[in-house]
């Protein structure tokens, strides 16, 4: 590994560190660095901003864009450090034993930096297969920034022929994760003094009988449930993570927030499976609020919803990614990406494979080992060797 590669990723690193872009802030000031570097090599990205003008996608092709090619993707925006016991500043990169710290450096501005560090190659190589890089915004809200850029992609004359999304995988070959629906049941009863508690409705006991049920379907499938033992956990979780409700000992409660997910094992399964939920509230609890007082009841609120990837371990993608990766084996990961909304969305073939570990996002004092950047800059070389070969993903073109 040639160490003058290595400082372009670390000093990439350092840059995109530098930009404050925790989900709730605008990622521009980093969206335009972007294209300021991009420009350098002659290369124009396109912008896809949001609603708001504040934040942006990037989609950038090198090579020749009249030919289906292969996507890179990623997330711009990083998680919150506030609460944090981070020992030094979270968006100043710092080098240790190794390591670089700093907020994102795993999740995922590490991949970022080895895509950007790869440009100057990926622009000089003669590519038979152009090579894309995708960049969203407010992933760890929800997936939420990929999908206008998905929109953008699915209008395309010529639609990528597979994807890769560099989320930190220890750069093992992800062909699954679950899909997630979370939803928010806000209870409205009737307040009373509760010496007179049959008078009220009690919206906190009412959701209490919603919690038990998420408890009891959770367990049955725990028992009873489909199993894929790729997973940590092998089969379809819910559970309720949230609750508020009432103001005083002696007031029946009139309101009560809860908020439960699914994660499910099939594309889809999480919605189906919230959807069956919301509607046996519906038949068995909210009648009963009802006859306590007409104005009672039960409204549902997405919170965040995505599918699971499931790609087979047999597709040509999967055997192409084991090719870039050098190994031979595939995984499973706990976490949610943008991959299943890059399948389900846009029907392209997509699996996760990025460098670090996705046990240092999210938390403090997150970091990369070096080494991982530079075997991630290797996969790239590895794909670019391919798409300079007019037959290099022959396989991946008949699937
Ligand atoms: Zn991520």
């Amino acid at each position: 590994m040639p160490s003058e590669r290595t400082d372009r990723i670390r000093k990439l690193l350092a840059d995109l560190v530098g930009f404050d872009t925790v989900s709730d802030k605008s990622n521009l000031a980093l969206v335009g660095y972007v294209e300021d570097y991009l420009a350098g090599f002659g290369i124009t990205a396109r912008r896809i901003t949001d609603d708001t003008g504040q934040k942006a996608a990037l989609w950038v092709t090198i090579g020749p864009a009249d030919t289906p090619g292969i996507v890179l993707s990623a997330h711009t925006d990083v998680v919150p450090v506030t609460g944090q016991d981070w020992s030094a500043d979270p968006f100043t990169l710092v080098e240790r034993d190794g390591r670089l710290y700093g907020r994102g450096a795993a999740d995922m501005k590490g991949f970022v930096a080895v895509c950007l560090a790869m440009v100057p190659e990926v622009a000089r190589a003669k590519l038979a297969t152009p090579i894309h890089l995708a960049l969203s915004y407010d992933e760890e809200v929800g997936c939420v920034g990929v999908r206008p850029l998905l929109d953008e992609i699915n209008k395309l004359s010529v639609k990528p022929l597979a994807c890769l999304v560099g989320e930190p995988t220890l750069m093992q070959v992800a062909i699954g994760h679950k899909g997630k629906h979370a939803l928010r049941a806000i209870f409205r009863g009737l307040a009373s003094h509760s010496a007179l508690a049959p008078q009220g409705v009690n919206a906190v006991e009412h959701a209490a009988d919603l919690i038990t049920e998420v408890r009891r379907r959770a367990r049955e499938i725990a028992a009873h449930g489909t199993r894929d033992e790729l997973y940590e956990v092998a089969h379809t979780t819910m559970l309720s993570s949230v609750i508020h409700g009432g103001t005083a000992l002696n007031i029946v409660p009139d309101s009560c927030e809860l908020q439960f997910e699914v994660r499910g094992l099939g594309v889809h399964e999480a919605k189906q499976l919230t959807s069956e939920i919301v509607a046996w509230a519906k038949s068995e609890i909210e009648p009963a609020m009802r006859r306590g007082h007409p104005d009672s009841g039960i409204e549902f609120e997405d919170i965040l919803d995505y599918p699971a990837l499931d790609m087979a371990a047999d597709h040509p993608l999967v055997t192409f990614a084991k090719t870039l990766a050098g190994r031979n084996d595939n995984i499973k990961v706990s976490f949610g990406t943008e991959a299943g909304l890059y399948v389900a969305m846009a029907d392209i073939p997509t699996v996760v494979i990025g460098p670090g570990s996705i046990t240092q996002a999210h938390k403090p004092d997150e970091f990369i080992a070096i080494a991982e950047l530079e075997r991630c800059a290797e996969m790239i070389e590895r794909l670019i060797a391919q798409c300079e070969k007019a037959d290099g993903l022959e396989a991946l073109r008949r699937a």
